[in-house]
């Protein structure tokens, strides 16, 4: 049996080996390591694949935020909406921005932001709302799109986790992930659904104005060369990166798949042992298993861990802290058991091995292994 990992990307990497091979060689031939041809058609091929008008590739995920936020203009002191519990780049950039972090608390079965604690949080400094995509499925962008409306909030949404998902209206429309909100913002982080062999990500709009203002932000806030007519950054998506991102875009949607045949292969192996509670999959959204998370009820989480450690199968916690309790994000807003699902969540998931390359025998391995440690313990 090959080795386990969280991630495989040298055996994922080894399929496409050849394809990707010869694509950064074009780049070296052609020596245009930045804003090349590849960056070009690679965007124009996301932008198909999201049926989205504007892909603007960057740096890196938390870049990707950070500039949605910096071309819509918000201003130091507005308030802006996010979930507990998500990885910390989410509050970040709305903390670097000098604007203020209002955090919510998160759903206890879908882990998503909870949208009558988002409700209850608009103030009249808020000024937009960031829901998080976690771990692979939407967010309940219905009613955070009427929300908005209402209160005339700006919506940026954290697809660094849900590439290749897509929210489903009660009218029957079907969107992409990330092309919902006035932005959507994703990251090709290595370990990301869809990424690349260093950093990268993106940001999305139907906007045509918004697109050129985030256009110009990436690249030190020009049109014309030399000329600056905003602040802006240098967050650029390098060719390399790009030249990979394409070949495995052309393969995400196996990839989606190959994710929900392990996750369905855990539903069914985990699902009915007591004390095991396998994720639930919301109704309006499809789900590409960035992570596998399982809530633990009375099983020792750390003992499980370590077990499964030692027989080599890695198993991570995914948060262990929400935002509110992590030292840079204290708060005297914030306290102890103000968010109790966030706080209980971060006591009980355990994200097992997910990625398109896990086979039958891995997988089996894998639960197996789980009700051997349940068997011993009772
Ligand atoms: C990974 C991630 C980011 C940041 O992406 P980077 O490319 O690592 O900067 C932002 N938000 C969420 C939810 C993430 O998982």
């Amino acid at each position: 049996m090959r080795d386990i990992q969280m991630v495989d990307l040298k055996s994922q990497y080894l399929k496409i080996k050849e394809e990707v091979d010869e694509r950064i060689g074009g780049v070296l031939d052609t020596s245009t390591f930045i804003n090349g041809p590849e960056v070009r058609r690679f965007q124009t091929e996301l932008e198909t694949y999201l049926d989205v008008k504007h892909v603007i590739p960057c740096a890196n995920g938390t870049d990707a935020l950070q500039i949605a936020m910096m071309a819509l203009g918000l201003k130091p002191g507005d308030e802006v909406i996010t979930t507990t519990f998500t990885f910390v780049a989410t509050a970040e950039v709305i903390a670097l921005l000098g604007l203020t972090p209002v955090l919510v608390d998160a759903d206890p079965e879908s882990f998503l932001i909870s949208i009558e604690q988002l409700e209850a949080a608009i103030t009249p400094k808020t000024k937009a709302i960031v829901p998080v995509h976690l771990f692979g499925q939407c967010a309940d962008m219905e009613a955070i799109m009427e929300l908005a409306e209402k209160h005339n909030l700006f919506v940026i949404e954290d697809g660094a986790q849900s590439i290749g998902s897509s929210f489903h209206f009660k009218n029957g429309d079907s969107k992409a992930s990330g092309t919902i909100g006035d932005f959507g913002c994703t990251s090709f982080f290595p370990s990301k659904n869809l990424g690349c062999y260093g950093d990268g990500g993106a940001i999305f709009t139907n906007d045509d104005q918004l697109a050129d203002k985030a256009r110009m932000i990436v690249n030190h806030g020009m049109k014309v060369r030399y000329y600056h007519d905003e602040i802006g950054v240098n967050s650029r998506l390098d060719s390399i990166q790009a030249a990979v991102l394409s070949v495995k875009l052309k393969n995400l949607n196996h990839y989606s798949n190959e994710r929900r045949r392990a996750a369905w292969h855990y539903d069914q192996e985990l699902k009915d042992i007591d004390g095991i509670i396998t994720p639930k999959r919301v109704i309006n959204s499809c789900h590409v298993f960035h992570q596998y998370t399982l809530k633990l009820n009375g099983i020792d989480r750390a003992a499980l861990q370590e077990y499964l450690m030692a027989k080599g199968i890695p198993a991570m916690i995914y948060y262990p802290v929400p935002l509110h309790q992590q030292k840079a994000y204290q708060d005297d807003r914030y306290k102890d058991g103000q968010f109790p699902v966030a706080e209980q969540l971060a006591k009980e998931v355990l994200s097992l091995p997910m990625h398109s390359e896990l086979d039958e025998e891995q997988l089996f391995y894998i639960t197996n292994t789980i009700k051997e440690f349940i068997k011993e313990k009772i």
